[in-house]
């Protein structure tokens, strides 16, 4: 028999996204909020909807700094947020060479 080896599926560099959102469910007390985000993260329940808010900038402000280079200028086209790096727009601006610092 056989022994079924565990394939290891490394797949690399796939950047995590963000998409935080607040959730709006109910507890034991009423009605509650709750950062939800696609990268699998999320938060306390709230009662108030601006703390779920809080939680979120919170998560946002917890990541990594977009380096210059790889911040979008295009963010609608390419689907980015601000707190996404954009591999075209690194693209692009390696190719023009503009006035990059680091
Ligand atoms: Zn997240
Ligand atoms: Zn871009």
């Amino acid at each position: 028999m056989a022994r079924a080896k565990k394939t290891t599926t490394t797949a690399p560099a796939a950047p995590v996204r963000h998409r935080p959102a607040i959730r709006r469910g109910a507890g034991t007390l009423g009605r509650v909020y709750q950062l939800v985000c696609s990268c699998g993260q999320s938060g306390r329940e709230h009662a108030a909807r601006r703390m779920a808010q809080v939680d979120l900038n919170a998560h946002l402000l917890a990541l990594p700094p977009v380096p210059a280079a790889q911040q979008c200028h295009n963010p609608k086209q390419h689907d980015r947020r601000g707190w996404e790096p954009c591999g075209i727009c690194e693209h692009q601006t390696a190719l023009f060479d503009l006035e990059v610092d680091r």
